[in-house]
Parts: C-alpha cells; structure tokens; sequence
C-alpha cells in the first residue's frame, strides 16, 4: 500500500510516498573503500520530514556520483506506519531493538511473527548487516527525528569520544547520554556494533522548517564524514549558517533524568513548556493519574511530551562545561576508567570487565557523574548497588582495521 503524508506549512513539496517494507530511499557507492554514511528517516511514523529530506537529497545525489569518496545509504525507518501516519503500529520501532528482539528478528530466525515492527526490524537487519559486512572504512549512523513541540532542533548522542568528535562538527546543540535513557534505539543497536551515530531531532513534525533542516544537516554530513569534499558542494556554507541560525549558540547538554510513562498513567504535560526550557526544582511539569508531577532538580527540561502517544513523559538535563568534555577526552584516551576498581567500594564483574559495580554507600564521594566522565553508562540501579558499564567503542573504530587485512 501507498500512503502520503503531508508536511502542511510548506508550499514546495509536500508528500513522501514510501511502499511498505521498501526501505532503501537511496544508495549511492562511489569509492568503495572510503567511509559508508548511513541516515534513516521517519523511524517514527508519523514524522515525515525525515524520509522527505533523504528522497529530496537522493534525487539530487547522482550530480555528485563521481566525487564520492565512500557509501551512502539512505533508508526509511518504520515504513509501515508512515502508510497509516502513525508513530508505530504495535511497538515503537525506536525501542525495539532490545537484545532479544535483534535476535529474534534476525532476517533467518525461524521464528515467525506479524507483528508489523518485528517485521520491520527483519527487514531493515538484512539491509544493516549487509552494509557492516562490506565497510572497509569508518561507518556514520544518523537517525533524523521531530518533535510534537515546537523548538530548536538538536543532536542526541551516545556518549563516546568518536561520537562527540563527530557531533561537534556540526553547529548543534548536543544532548549526550540518550542511549543511557532509552532501551532498544536503533541507533544504540549500531553504536554498539561500532558505528559513529548521531540522533537529530529537526523540529517541529509538520514545519516546512524541519524538513529543510534535516537537509541542511544531511548534506553537511557527507562533507564531514569525508564522502564529499567541502568544495565539492556549492552549498556548504548556505547549510551551515541555516543551521547555525535556526540552532542558536550550541550547547552540550547532559541528560540526567527522564520521566518513564506508560498509556495507564495518563499522563498530561502542563501547559507551555519548550525544550531546554530552564526549570527550577519543585516546580510543577506535569499531572497524572498518580498525582502532580515536580521537577526533582533544577536543570533544563527536554522534549516534554505533547502528544498522545510515548514512553518519555519528560527528561531533565544540565549544561556542561568544555572544560570537562576535555578533561573526560584526556581522561578516557589514557583509560583511567580501568583502575576504578582500586576504588573503595567498587569492583569488577565476575562476568564482564567491561561492567563495574558500586556499592554507593562506601563509594559516596564519586558518584555516577564520575563514571560517565570516564566513558561509562548507568545500567541500573537497585537499593545501594549501582550497575554500570564501559561504553562499547569509545575511542577506536572497529571498521577501520577492515580495511588493513
Ligand atoms: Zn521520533
């Protein structure tokens, strides 16, 4: 089935047309060794503008086919409900690929199933691993999103050191730690296999304003992954003064709370509310059916939910210096994070070296804020344990030695 949706506000072109289960906008292979940019778009289905800006891009790409340095693939998230306009169909396909569901929707598990976003997700892990298998070089993974509010567009991060050195070539504003949040990104999915991701949320759903950032960002991003040279597009500067514009200064953002919600909650957004919008503790963000909800920390509050439909009710988050973005680059380039074991209070797994556990009642004076300037991520918490792991590929691509052998 064909489906079109329609970005309201802008005159120009209006309509993305994707065929269920045809993920792949566009695929453009120049030099096969070079670097492979992968982007997806509407991964949410009731967002538009994302598969719109790939299609728009992708008729233009092959003007540019012999510069190519590298690959580039274009794909369309959750096909299936961008054909209803819905953000998914039975399961958020951003959340979906959880352990057990990547194996379970591998293209030859013998397990069946009809429910559309295991279907989707079986259809985009042939498309992924067969991209992984061939890079010979760095792999780049891009998911582009917007957001019920409206607001500035932003980059969300998984924080490793290749992930921000590739973030802050782009004027954005940076929210790093999402992954540390959410279960189950796709884009988790390809960190963890050692891709570079980078999240962006464009705007508003229906702004002819989004669409035209996620181009903008699109196109900067075949400069600065090295696939295109910046003289080989006219236009580069034209980008990032757009995008400079409609961002503001670029902040790096820490997210240090998010706000679970399920259906049952009814959970309602006070009124007014834009992202980074500073917020002071105890004030007031949100009712439901449990009662009123309070900011539990002064900060900034990101993405507030105005639509029906999420998981992420709210998230809070705090500005960080350069300072120590800097200090944490030294830090975890010279892997101080493998003598925090000597530490009173935390050691080793017995399973895992890359998985630390605290006891928070002897390990009081460095609390999990340390931990992340060292290149970990929380896993849980229970009572005075806390759970957290190395992040996997921090500093090192496990694509380029590829290319060595
Ligand atoms: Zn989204």
């Amino acid at each position: 089935m064909i489906q079109t949706l329609s970005i309201t506000d802008n005159p120009l072109e209006k309509r993305v047309s994707i065929t269920e289960g045809e993920h792949l906008i566009g695929e453009f292979i120049g030099d096969d060794k070079g670097a492979t940019l992968i982007v997806f778009g509407s991964v949410h289905g009731n967002e538009a503008a994302g598969a719109l800006a790939l299609q728009k891009i992708a008729a233009r790409l092959p003007d540019f086919a012999p510069k190519l340095r590298g690959r580039v693939y274009f794909l369309a998230g959750n096909t299936r409900a961008i054909a209803t306009g819905a953000r998914f169909i039975d399961s958020d396909l951003n959340r979906h690929w959880t352990t057990e569901n990547i194996k379970n929707n591998r293209p030859d598990s013998p397990i069946k199933t009809k429910r559309a976003e295991d279907l989707e997700q079986t259809e985009l892990s042939a498309i992924l691993e067969k991209i992984l298998q061939t890079a010979k070089s760095e792999v780049y993974a891009m998911d582009l999103h917007s957001t019920s509010a409206d607001g500035v567009p932003f980059a969300t991060v998984g924080d490793t050191l290749r992930n921000r050195d590739f973030a802050q070539k782009f004027p954005v504003t940076i929210l790093l730690g999402i992954e540390e949040q959410l279960e189950g990104t796709i884009l988790e999915y390809l960190n963890n296999a050692g891709a570079v991701t980078f999240g962006y949320e464009g705007g508003q759903h229906f702004s002819g304003k989004t669409l035209l950032t996620h181009e903008a960002l699109v196109w900067l991003a075949l400069v600065h992954s090295g696939i295109l040279e910046k003289e080989d597009l006219p236009d580069f500067e034209k980008h990032e003064e757009f995008l400079r514009e409609t961002t503001g200064k670029p902040r790096i953002v820490e997210i240090r709370y998010r706000h679970a919600i399920t259906e049952a909650d009814e959970f309602k957004m006070e009124f007014g509310f834009e992202n980074f919008q500073p917020v002071r503790r105890g004030e007031l963000l949100a009712q439901q059916k449990s009662g009123a909800i309070y900011a539990g920390e002064t900060g900034l509050i990101l993405m507030p939910l105005y639509q029906k439909l999420g998981e992420d009710g709210f998230f809070l988050g705090r500005e960080i210096a350069p300072f120590w973005l800097k200090l944490s680059g030294v830090l975890r380039k010279l892997r101080v994070g493998n003598l925090m074991h000597l530490l009173p209070g935390v050691k080793k797994s017995a399973y895992d070296e890359d998985v630390f556990e605290i006891n928070t009642r002897v390990a009081r004076f460095f609390p999990l804020q340390i931990f992340h300037l060292l290149g970990f991520r929380k896993r849980r918490q229970r009572g005075d344990k806390l759970i957290v792991s190395r992040r996997r590929h921090d500093t090192k691509s496990p694509f380029k030695s590829n290319s060595q052998g």
